[in-house]
């Protein structure tokens, strides 16, 4: 067994690990990074699947991202827009298929005005909201102990409005039923985008991706702290004290001054801390737990769809493909569509057989796109859940009342333990604008602990 000293200990390699280690070194700490798995990046994972290079985790950009695009440029990484020329595909209740242009979905005139003032309210409530501190928004208790299901139905009558409002932030973005989380995470949210108007405007929210993919921003950090990170290393025990920490992993003992815990928080329990956490960080961990959502993709010769007039981009709460984009790579001529099966779908399908499952998910496809995309070259489902080191997709968020109750101790420290990831960031929340941003907090705070 290997035995390391450093100053800092970080667990995980992660953006959130990886961003603070790399603003430790900065510093002038010494670093080591243990990683559970033989890879980098955790929830970014660019994959080559017979023949075709995809983004199985993350991989979107938006323009409030600072902290990500400030990364991005100064790894010396290029980004590309994603494809949205021509019309947007909808599919009512019934299955009639509409083609619309712009960001408001086809529905009737009195749903449009209806969700019109929904978004006001949202944003409203959003603009009162500091990310940083949902739970000191004025109305935080109210909205925390009521789902966000029974919050719509509190505001308007219009069944259709709150299916469509909610789609936005249930199946797209917490992927997890609307009945299973509260208003006030859903408030959340919105504010960690800066706004309601932002996550439902895919021209902001999904606007570009990087060049060979996002792992690429994982894959540099790394490379330039060299062999302070440890692949394979899952972390078992922490010693901790006031003498510092001691870190056991599958590949050895190291001892430190402080750990930077950078892991998905539903995963946190699994270590052994010794002695063991305070009641409050016991009972905070058992509230928070990851959403569930399939990521597809469909590879094809060309991107037939453009031929067609259609941007690629689809959305249908009828559906179980809920949304769909244009994910062709730069310069590719290749056709590449991806589409999200989220919550309680994604736990129906799984339930098949996995040509059954193909099948349901291409029919889908089918339904916006026509007969040709039922034929694809490559066909990849990304399934998180079965990942040990995740078990889930996108990222965690709090159960009914969780969030006030618990979430203004989520990242304070015991003893020498911080917490880092993006579950736990502000601006940028379940992103990875969020995961570095959450990272550098954490590392901010280390430094200043060392001083
Ligand atoms: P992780 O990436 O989960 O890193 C944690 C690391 O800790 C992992 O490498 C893990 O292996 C390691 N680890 C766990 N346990 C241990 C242990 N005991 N010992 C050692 N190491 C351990 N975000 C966007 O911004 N845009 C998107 O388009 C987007 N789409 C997404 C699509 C999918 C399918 C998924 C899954 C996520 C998506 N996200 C997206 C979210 C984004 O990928 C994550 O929020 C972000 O990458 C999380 O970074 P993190 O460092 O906090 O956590």
């Amino acid at each position: 067994d290997e035995h390391r000293e450093c100053d800092v200990v970080i667990i995980g390699a992660g953006v959130a690990g990886l961003s603070a280690a790399t603003r430790l070194r900065e510093a002038g700490h010494e670093v080591v990074v243990l990683e559970a798995r033989d890879r980098v990046g955790g929830r970014l994972w660019t994959r080559e699947i017979d023949g075709a290079m995809l983004e199985i985790g993350g991989q979107w950009v938006s323009p409030d991202q600072s902290a990500l695009l400030e990364t991005i440029d100064a790894l010396g990484l290029e980004t590309f827009a994603r494809y949205r020329e021509g019309q947007n595909v909808y599919i009512a209740d019934g299955g009639e298929r509409v083609e619309f242009l712009g960001e408001q979905l086809p529905v009737p005139a009195e749903t449009e005005a209806e969700m019109e003032r929904l978004t006001v309210v949202l944003d409203e409530l959003a603009a009162a909201m500091d990310p940083d501190a949902p739970w000191a928004h004025p109305q935080a208790r109210e909205l925390d102990t009521v789902s966000f299901e029974e919050w719509l139905e509190a505001q308007t009558d219009d069944a259709l409005a709150r299916r469509h409002i909610s789609l936005f932030i249930a199946e797209a973005m917490l992927t997890k039923p609307a009945h299973a989380f509260s208003a006030l995470q859903a408030v959340f949210m919105a504010a960690s985008a800066g706004s309601f108007s932002n996550l439902v405007d895919s021209e902001f929210i999904l606007d570009r991706r990087v060049v060979g993919g996002l792992q690429g921003v994982p894959l540099a950090l790394a490379a330039a702290l060299g062999d302070r990170v440890v692949l394979d290393a899952p972390v078992r025990r922490i010693d901790h004290g006031a003498d510092g920490v001691t870190v056991v992993s599958d590949r050895g003992t190291v001892r430190g001054k402080r750990v930077i815990v950078a892991m998905p928080p539903n995963l946190f329990s699994r270590i052994d801390y010794q002695p063991p956490l305070p009641r409050r960080q016991h009972q905070l961990h058992q509230h928070l737990s990851l959403g569930l959502v399939i990521k597809v993709h469909a590879v094809y010769d060309r991107p037939f769809w453009r031929d067609k007039g259609l941007s690629g981009t689809a959305f249908s709460p009828y559906e179980l493909v809920h949304e769909a984009y244009d994910n062709s790579n730069h310069e590719d001529e290749k056709g590449t569509l991806v589409g999200f099966v989220s919550d309680e779908h994604a736990d129906e399908v799984f339930a098949l057989s996995a040509e059954e499952r193909k099948q349901r998910i291409l029919t889908s496809l089918v339904h916006y796109f026509g007969d040709e995309a039922g034929e694809p070259i490559v066909y990849f489902e990304s399934d998180w859940g079965t990942e040990e080191w995740t078990r889930g997709a996108y990222a965690a968020s709090y159960d009914l009342g969780g969030l006030t109750r618990y979430g203004a101790d989520q990242r304070t420290p015991v003893g020498p333990i911080h917490w880092a990831c993006s579950d736990f960031a502000g601006h940028g929340f379940q992103h990875v604008d969020g995961g570095i941003r959450s990272g550098w907090a954490a590392a901010k705070d280390v430094i200043a602990a060392l001083a």
